[in-house]
């Protein structure tokens, strides 16, 4: 990547110029959250003092004016991710939200005492525990894909795991904390050889590489703005039309009725059957403000960009005596999980983090990996486009220096 690439990039981002303990900020957190380019904040503020105003529901200028940016952003949306209708495009809170929604609305509907769900053991708490609580309601049980060495699926391991009492089976594209990318279009299509739909959490996924929901096949997706460089609070989940035409209605209100009788209801038609209340407009204005720098940046430079950053990360932070890496698996996205010798994450973290380097510790929301692993938990390094090479060696010192004071 060119250096006055980088800087012009990097300019767009001004969290990035902050100082924090007197040092230049290092920014490693990015699968926590990802910084927000001035074109996104400028967004938002653009909505409030242009056009903000509740939408659907008004004939005035202005409310005609927000629903029109909001529902184009929708279709931005169907877009970025080729799905085939804007209307299987279901604006959320997140990827949080968009998997409880299928986990109620197919559970109540599909599933029954006996059925089966699997899921991997590398799951997200968002992905684990909406299956977890929905099976023990439903008296039916949870299977879990085990993993390889390296952090890959076992896909033998995964295959055994299918009955005829399989419903559902749902899946992260990429670990958020061993980096791997699961062969998701391959499981989607072992699981529709059995009829088995298959629900994808996207969250570490849409912002590293391109996704082409048709090409995948998937019957739901789902992500996060927040993790897209858009703002916290918006979300999608991507639906075939004929599951979200199946499926209940999720939160009952406003917006999600066609007709509202003393004694029953009759509710709207796609999309806003799933979207009840007054949805939030200003994180649509955002998100879409960040698909248009995503795409201007263009998805193949940035997935380039960031595996020279893995590259260049793993091969220096393997070059510290001690140092151990969990998740090595031949495909992975650009984060790393380590721990260094006996020393805790929390620890290694503390000591980081005072040298300006901001990295998370912790079991990253995934504890039942944290047991199959046996490890307390990990310090994670994760990477994004607008990250440098000299702020990677920057780490590899605080690494350094956590390993000299704690061992
Ligand atoms: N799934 C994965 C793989 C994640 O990394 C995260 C966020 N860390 C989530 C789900 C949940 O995303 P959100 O908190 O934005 O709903």
């Amino acid at each position: 990547m060119s250096n006055s690439w980088q800087s012009k990039v990097r300019s767009d981002f001004p969290i990035l110029s902050t100082k924090v303990y007197n040092r230049p900020l290092v920014y490693f957190d990015n699968a926590a959250t990802t910084q927000k380019p001035k074109q996104v904040i400028q967004a938002i503020t653009d909505y409030y003092e242009k056009e903000n105003c509740n939408i659907h529901r008004g004939v005035h200028y202005l409310s005609v004016k927000a629903t029109e940016a909001y529902e184009d952003t929708r279709s931005v949306i169907r877009d970025f991710i080729h799905a085939r209708h804007s209307h299987e495009i279901i604006f959320t809170r997140g990827t949080t939200e968009s998997i409880n929604l299928v986990a109620d609305s197919f559970g109540k509907k599909f599933l029954s005492e006996g059925d089966e769900v699997i899921i991997s053991v590398m799951e997200h708490h968002s992905n684990f525990v909406p299956w977890q609580q929905m099976c023990l309601e439903r008296k039916a049980t949870l299977r879990f894909i085990p993993l390889l060495e390296d952090g890959s699926l076992d896909i033998p391991g995964f295959c055994e795991l299918i009955t005829e009492k399989t419903r559902l089976v749902a899946l992260t594209h990429i670990s958020n904390v061993l980096g791997t990318i699961n062969p998701v279009k391959e499981i989607i299509a072992v699981a529709h050889q059995h009829g088995i739909p298959v629900l994808i959490d996207g969250a570490q996924a849409v912002a590293h590489s391109a996704v082409d929901v048709q090409e995948l096949d998937a019957d739901f997706y789902c992500f996060s703005g927040h993790k897209m460089y858009a703002p916290m609070g918006i979300g999608v989940l991507y639906g075939k039309e004929h599951w979200l035409e199946e499926l209940p209605p999720y939160q009952m209100g406003g917006e999600m009725i066609r007709d509202v009788y003393f004694t029953h209801t009759t509710f709207n038609e796609l999309p806003f059957k799933f979207e009840a209340g007054t949805p939030n407009v200003e994180g649509a204005m955002g998100l879409h403000a960040a698909i248009r720098y995503l795409r201007e940046i263009g998805m193949d430079r940035i997935e380039a960009c960031e595996q020279e950053l893995l590259d260049y990360a793993t091969r220096h932070l393997l070059g510290i005596g001690g140092l151990k890496i969990f998740g090595t698996a031949p495909h992975k996205a650009s984060l790393i999980s380590f721990l260094l010798d006996t020393i805790h994450p929390y620890d290694a973290g503390m000591i980081i983090d005072k040298m300006g380097v901001a990295v998370r510790t912790g079991h990253h929301c995934a504890m039942p990996l944290m047991e199959y692993l046996k490890i307390p938990g990990t310090i994670r390094a994760s990477f994004a486009f607008y990250n440098t090479k000299e702020e990677v060696d920057r780490l590899v010192e605080a690494v350094e220096k956590a390993k000299e004071m704690l061992l």
